[in-house]
């Protein structure tokens, strides 16, 4: 197996594309301005150190470069104080502010999810990569922290009635442009269903609100010097480009003669030629008794070489696609005048004080979680989407047992209600309450019914 390498130009011009956006994130996940820019450095040299010692691992180099940020962003990361850019910097731009200070409310895991998707607009992949998970769920995300970002925008979540909506689907369509051919069938529903309707209006209106968010660059001083390192660093551990395109053509002849012994091939596909045709015009002017087919077969090896030669001209260095294939928006970049106030001499100083969840994780519990047959059982669910509408199931082992109830949430993502925990088959043991309101994932909180 080949492995898949990474040119040091490639790495190189990704960085310096995506250098002000990496910078831009790590401010709005809460770094302070000098922390940002050591974060930016420090994840880009540990890109350059991954892509040269394993490369494998990154399968798709600014997915990866976001994730390192995310994760080293997050150990310095400021506390509320922190929180850099809805109030002050921006605040010239009344839409800027009501954007950024949209952005912080949401979960960390939605934010990033939002700001690579919508705001950097890369690929569902990269996005999927940086989370640490596939494109799909990504978009899962994409579309659940939209609805949050409208509704703290002041939009109110259109009510799905617990309809369920196929959110990634309709996260996608959300963006515009060709409609991938399985998401053709959600969309036609979508079309004629007022419910999904609403909710593809709302991932496109969020959508266009999020792509317009102004990238707040790199400072200036800061830049030349940073992607000046990288690029140090690449050379160094990262083979150039033409001299990958070399060795491609090498892996891609795995099974035959290294490119080394080729001329020898040639050479002695030649001389055994020339000595042949003179075996063979001797012995054919003997006895006219033709060996030529068994001549010609042993001179094979002289054929080798136009198999070998053409360069593959469709394989182009393997990380082209992932590097290129991210419409580039050419965002608004806001360059930051040179901060008043000091800035903090090391990122240690601004070490973690960890920032306030703005919302609480998903979670669903009952009370009692056991007892008899057609008890209420109250419900509780918390980290659920504000507005959105809960349908509970109370289910045995084989489905449903007909026993439902609905919960709307509160605008802390709080419900609570009761259902009763009827099961007219009368199964013991496990039962389970599930709750789902087809925006956020379906959750099911234990019931068991004893004696
Ligand atoms: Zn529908």
């Amino acid at each position: 197996m080949s492995e898949q390498r990474i040119a040091a130009e490639d790495l190189t011009a990704a960085v310096r594309i995506h250098a002000d956006r990496v910078h831009d994130f790590l401010r709005r996940l809460g770094c302070e301005p000098r922390a940002a820019v050591d974060v930016v450095e420090a994840s880009a040299l540990d890109l350059v150190e991954t892509a040269g010692s394993t490369p494998k691992q990154v399968t798709d180099v600014v997915g990866w470069w976001f994730g390192r940020a995310r994760a080293i962003g997050a150990t310095v990361a400021g506390g509320s104080s922190g929180v850099p850019l809805g109030g002050g910097l921006l605040s010239v731009d009344v839409d800027q502010q009501r954007i950024a200070e949209a952005l912080e409310q949401l979960p960390e895991r939605e934010r990033v999810a939002v700001l690579l998707r919508d705001a950097y607009a890369l690929p569902a992949a990269s996005v999927g990569v940086a989370l640490g998970t596939d494109a799909d769920a990504a978009m899962e995300t994409v579309g659940r922290g939209r609805l949050r970002f409208l509704q703290t925008v002041g939009d109110d979540l259109p009510s799905t009635g617990g309809h369920p909506v196929e959110l990634g689907a309709l996260a996608r369509l959300g963006m515009g442009g060709p409609v991938a051919a399985r998401d053709a069938t959600p969309r036609r529903h979508a079309q004629s269903c007022a419910t999904c309707r609403s909710i593809w209006d709302a991932q496109e209106r969020a959508h266009r609100l999020l792509a317009g968010l102004t990238v707040v660059a790199l400072p200036d001083v800061e830049r030349d010097g940073l992607l000046g390192r990288v690029e140090q660093h690449a050379q160094a551990a990262l083979p150039a480009g033409a001299l990958l395109l070399l060795e491609e053509e090498d892996e891609l002849e795995d099974e035959r003669p290294s490119r080394l012994l080729i001329p020898l091939y040639v050479l002695a596909g030649v001389f055994l030629a020339a000595v042949l045709g003179v075996v063979i015009g001797v012995l054919a002017s003997r006895d006219g008794e033709s060996r030529a087919t068994g001549a010609s077969d042993s001179s094979d090896p002289g054929i080798l070489p136009p198999v070998v030669a053409p360069p593959a001209p469709s394989r182009s260095p393997v990380p082209s696609p992932v590097l290129s294939s991210a419409p580039l928006p050419s965002p608004r970049v806001f360059t930051l005048p040179p901060s008043p106030s000091p800035v903090p001499a090391s990122p240690s100083a601004a070490v973690s004080t960890a920032p306030e969840p703005a919302v609480e994780p998903q979670s669903l519990t009952s009370d009692p979680t056991s007892g008899p047959n057609g008890q209420t059982v109250t419900v509780q669910g918390a980290g659920w989407m504000p507005g959105s509408t809960v349908q509970l199931d109370y289910r045995n082992s084989v489905g449903s047992t007909g026993s439902r109830a609905q919960a709307v949430v509160d605008s802390r993502g709080r419900f609570t209600t009761t259902i009763a925990a009827q099961d007219p088959a009368n199964f013991p043991g496990r039962h389970v309450i599930r709750a789902s309101n087809g925006i956020d994932p379906t959750m099911e909180t234990p019931y068991d019914v004893s004696g």
